[in-house]
């Protein structure tokens, strides 16, 4: 394989990119938006994302941009701390446990490694039509200009239109919770991520994303989308924090003046497409194949590793490279899908006697290994 198109720059098609750039293949990425770095708020990275962030090159970059910390807390709605639980160190001992990040810094530090890769990326582009002959895929682009690809990658996220040209039948499962998130000022007592269950919402949580920068969130039962204007949002999560002490009545404060546009509402949903993710020389990737609810923070992690074996695969010449990257990627995969939506069909039960702590030690010891 020499010549690879990827479909999407976001956390996956970047990934692959600058793996297979730097392996000396020749790789475009064609991204619809006419830029990555200036969307979504903060993510919480666990250590096996960290562990491919730094075979990608970018850790040293990464580290100081974000806000690593090793434990989680749990509190009380009022805003006791209940406990202090180590967090599974599942990118090696070398690396934190966890690391809060800003969305768009992310996608810069990437970026600027997709460049240094020798990959180029061309935005507000996208596909319209693939044609195969089992040697070679055939692109049409939107734009009227065409290529042709040993293999192409659909790392397209979750409403992949790669896909959906492939024929490939996904149930997109919403679960029934939808999240409500601020993007806002760190408080001096946020250090790490906390979690509140037993309050007005199913949980009250946040990420510190750098010195000054956090994200909050609430999760509650999904309400149809639309249901609160924009304007509105703030109002809405405002009302919602009500009942939570501790660092919340800061987060409240400033959730009465917040500018509309630091809000966002969406639902929790799940993904899994069954073996395999390809259709001759075309497979997905990322969101693309699997997507699931934020309940352990895996889905960049498994973006991440979704790049790091199927570029190793390609690069060591593989001869059942799609073979061989399902066998490596989807049971560990469903694993984290079933955990994560295992943990809200808990809530939304209201189960006070489900073993979280057992199913977390076990994901955590799967996820520790490498992929
Ligand atoms: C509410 C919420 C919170 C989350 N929190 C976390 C978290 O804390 N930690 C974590 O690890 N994960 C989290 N996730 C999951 C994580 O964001 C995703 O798993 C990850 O971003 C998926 O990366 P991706 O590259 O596969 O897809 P995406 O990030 O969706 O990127 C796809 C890219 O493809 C582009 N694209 C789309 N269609 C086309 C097209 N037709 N042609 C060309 N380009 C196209 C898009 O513009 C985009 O740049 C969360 C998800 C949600 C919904």
């Amino acid at each position: 394989m020499n010549r690879v198109l990827i479909v999407g720059g976001g956390i996956a098609g970047s990934a692959l990119a600058i793996l297979l750039g730097r392996g000396g293949l020749d790789v475009e990425i064609v991204e619809i938006n006419s830029d990555v770095t200036a969307l979504g708020s903060g993510i919480t990275l666990q250590g096996n994302a960290l562990r491919v962030l730094r075979d990608l090159g970018v850790w040293d970059e990464v580290l100081p941009l974000g806000y690593p910390f090793d434990e989680l807390g749990l509190r009380a709605p009022d805003g006791t701390v209940l406990a202090e639980l180590p967090d599974a160190r599942t990118g090696g001992p070398d690396l934190p446990a966890t690391l809060g990040m800003n969305r768009p810094e992310l996608a810069a530090v990437l970026h600027k490694a997709v460049k240094d890769a020798g990959a180029k990326i061309r935005f507000g582009l996208t596909v319209d039509s693939l044609t195969q002959d089992g040697d070679s895929v055939e692109v049409a682009f939107r734009d009227g200009t065409t290529g042709t690809y040993d293999l192409v990658v659909g790392a397209d996220g979750i409403s992949s239109h790669i896909r959906g040209l492939l024929g490939i039948e996904a149930e997109r499962r919403p679960v029934g919770m939808g999240i409500w998130r601020i993007h806002t000022r760190r408080p001096q007592a946020v250090r790490r991520t906390d979690l509140i269950y037993g309050g007005p919402c199913y949980i009250a949580g946040y990420c510190p994303t750098s010195e000054t920068e956090m994200y909050a969130y609430l999760v509650e039962k999904a309400r149809p989308k639309g249901a609160v204007a924009p304007a509105d949002m703030a109002a809405e999560m405002h009302r919602l924090a009500q009942g939570y002490g501790g660092p919340w009545e800061e987060i409240r404060a400033d959730l009465a003046t917040a500018d509309p546009a630091r809000i966002n509402y969406t639902w929790f949903e799940a993904l899994l497409v069954e073996r395999p993710w390809n259709r001759g020389r075309v497979v997905l990737i990322g969101d693309a194949a699997h997507a699931c609810p934020p309940t352990i923070a895996q889905g960049a992690a498994m973006c991440l590793e979704d790049a790091s074996v199927l570029a190793e695969l390609v690069l060591a010449g593989e001869p059942d490279l799609f073979e061989r990257f399902m066998d490596r990627r989807l049971d560990r995969v469903r694993a984290v899908v079933d955990a994560s939506v295992q943990l809200c069909e808990w809530q939304l039960e209201g189960r006070r006697d489900a073993d979280v702590p057992g199913l977390m030690g076990r994901v955590a010891t799967l996820l520790t290994e490498r992929p």
